[in-house]
């Protein structure tokens, strides 16, 4: 029986160590404790998609912004883009109607929590405050609830991450493009960076409440088409997944290891200048 399982075990371990992120983690995301001891259940957490064809979502997050906002919008309708929008509740509350316009036009909305805080510091009950009353924020803008969760700086436990997604539904996006755009590096440092590290099935993480984050869309968005991209929403990148090759190691580990979309994790040790 022993000998029977060995592989099997093994198989497992490789696939978990994969899905965890063997892939070269970017110096500047430290993945925390919580994230390495417990793997993610496939189908819950999504750093980027394994697509066939060149899609990809643009997220824009910690709006809606009064004045942002229906700046990029404007420039998301000339380029007949959906893109996928990481609502705070606060701020859905204050302008509800910009939320509801974004969602009438096309995008989709997803729960970032109600004042921005470090779930991997709080407790269950708090936590589940915060999604609540953005769930329903969302709900009254839209008439529809979110399905999508971003945690706040990406911070989330293991734990977390399954009963928020057993209680909501909701499916916990990260990202695995990152310009750092909040750090307000100017906007042909935000374009480059995204322009870089864009691939089929990247999730690009941005913020609508930056200046220079809005005024570096136009020639990113520009460029990104001209690179032959196409840009989908998160729930529709996710439908779009292609399954993982199923093989087993002793048939051609180096092909498993290739098919495996890379998926750094971008769960960094959460800190107090972070503005994910
Ligand atoms: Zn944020």
């Amino acid at each position: 029986m022993f000998f029977y399982r060995l592989p099997l075990f093994c198989f497992a371990t490789l696939i978990a160590t994969l899905w965890l992120g063997a892939e070269p983690t970017p110096a500047t995301h430290e993945a925390t404790h919580e994230e390495r001891a417990a793997p993610d259940e496939p189908g819950i957490t999504f750093n980027s998609v394994h697509v066939a064809g060149p899609y990809i979502a643009m997220t824009f997050d910690d709006g809606p912004s009064a004045t942002l906002t229906p700046k990029l919008l404007d420039l998301l309708a000339a380029h007949h883009i959906k893109a996928t929008f990481f609502v705070i509740g606060e701020n859905v509350a204050e302008h509800p109607e910009i939320v509801a316009r974004a969602a009438r036009e096309g995008h989709e909305i997803g729960n970032h929590s109600w004042s921005h805080p470090n779930f991997g510091k709080m407790s269950d009950e708090n936590v589940r405050r915060q999604l609540w009353r953005t769930d329903d924020a969302i709900k009254n803008a839209t008439g529809k609830r979110p399905t999508l969760l971003r945690p706040p700086y990406g911070s989330i436990t293991a734990r977390e991450k399954r009963w928020i997604h057993h209680e909501f539904g909701y499916q916990i996006i990260l990202w695995d493009v990152d310009p750092n755009d909040w750090k307000r590096p100017g906007p042909a440092v935000v374009r480059n960076r995204i322009l870089q590290e864009t691939r089929p099935g990247s999730i690009v993480l941005s913020h609508d409440i930056h200046p220079g984050t809005i005024e570096a869309m136009p020639s990113t968005l520009d460029a990104l088409e001209a690179k032959g991209f196409k840009f989908v929403t998160v729930s529709e990148l996710i439908r779009a997944a292609t399954a993982r090759p199923a093989r087993s190691p002793a048939e051609a580990p180096g092909n498993v290891r290739a098919a495996v979309t890379p998926s750094p994790s971008p769960t960094s040790a959460p800190s107090g200048d972070q503005a994910q």
